[in-house]
């Protein structure tokens, strides 16, 4: 510092700085200072990077509070799922859903279809990792966990609180809808979780049973008709008609080990359905 510039109150600064919630300016500016006048930076250089460094610290902390409230099942990421294992989905289509943009601006959902262990929670979970990292808001829960909680909320008659405290999350995974339970089915907060959302907020649903048998998740068919039919209006729906990951790795292992599969066997590209993935718009 030059010898007559006015001597600054760290104190005080220290105190204004937290004020005005900035943690990271308050941390790192006597380095920064410091550094600025060594090397003779211009006043606003130095205002730059300051601001520059709060706002990269604010978002990071956002992303961690997100990721801690996501309640995401850990190790489920885009790097450790085997696309080609999924033929009907592209790597590229996931990638740009990734972002975020384009979908979850517009409340347009993802439905995704097919036998157990074929992978739709893992893909659901990494989407969700892959927006939260991109700045979005996400909650992933099983259905009929989410479904006890909203039961619970209107038997204290605080149903719509509960609904819109969701609305904070641009996007909602719910996994495993079909399996909500029969008892869970005979009130309506499901439906009407899922109207509240309709063409505002995202929501993301994974399904072993197709839209036919959804009867079992909602009190009556018109109701799950209305049900299909807001969550179809704006949605991407990937088909994953692949055997169990599980079981397929385990075969390989076996084949490479030099013992024949015994209980199952590897379909080839062309036997798996290969239904296009279908986008309702
Ligand atoms: P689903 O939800 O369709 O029943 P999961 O996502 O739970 O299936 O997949 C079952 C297991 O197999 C999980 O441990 C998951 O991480 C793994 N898995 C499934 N598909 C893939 C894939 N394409 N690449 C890597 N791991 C996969
Ligand atoms: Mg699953």
């Amino acid at each position: 510092m030059s010898r007559n510039a006015p001597a600054i109150d760290a104190q005080r600064l220290s105190l204004i700085l937290n004020d005005l919630r900035l943690p990271a300016i308050k941390l790192i500016w006597p380095d920064f200072t410091t550094r600025a006048d060594k090397e003779g930076w211009p006043g606003a250089r130095l205002l730059a990077a300051l601001a520059e460094h709060e706002i990269a610290e604010r978002d990071r902390r956002r992303i961690e509070r997100h990721l801690g409230e996501a309640r995401l099942p850990p190790g489920k990421t885009l790097d450790s799922f085997a696309f080609d294992a999924v033929p009907m989905i592209s790597r590229a289509r996931v990638t740009a859903l990734c972002s975020g943009d384009g979908w979850l601006e517009k409340g347009a959902n993802l439905i995704f279809f097919g036998p157990p262990g074929g992978g739709k929670t893992h893909l659901a979970a990494a989407i969700g990792l892959a927006l939260i990292e991109n700045g979005w808001h996400v909650l992933f829960t099983r259905t009929s966990d989410l479904v006890q909680k909203l039961q619970v909320a209107r038997r204290e008659l605080a149903l719509e609180a509960a609904i819109a405290k969701l609305d904070k999350y641009h996007l909602l995974i719910l996994d495993d809808l079909a399996y909500v339970t029969k008892d869970q089915a005979e009130t309506s907060v499901l439906f009407e979780l899922i109207s509240a959302r309709y063409e505002r907020r995202s929501t993301l649903i994974t399904a072993n049973q197709p839209f036919g048998e959804w009867n079992r998740v909602f009190p009556d068919p018109a109701m799950t008709l209305a049900a299909v039919d807001r969550l179809v209006h704006h949605a991407t729906i990937f088909e994953m008609n692949v055997e169990s990951y599980r079981r397929r790795s385990a075969i390989q292992r076996q084949s490479r080990a030099g013992r024949p599969p015994t209980f199952a066997t590897i379909k080839s590209n062309e036997e798996m359905s290969r239904s296009d993935n279908r986008t309702c718009e």
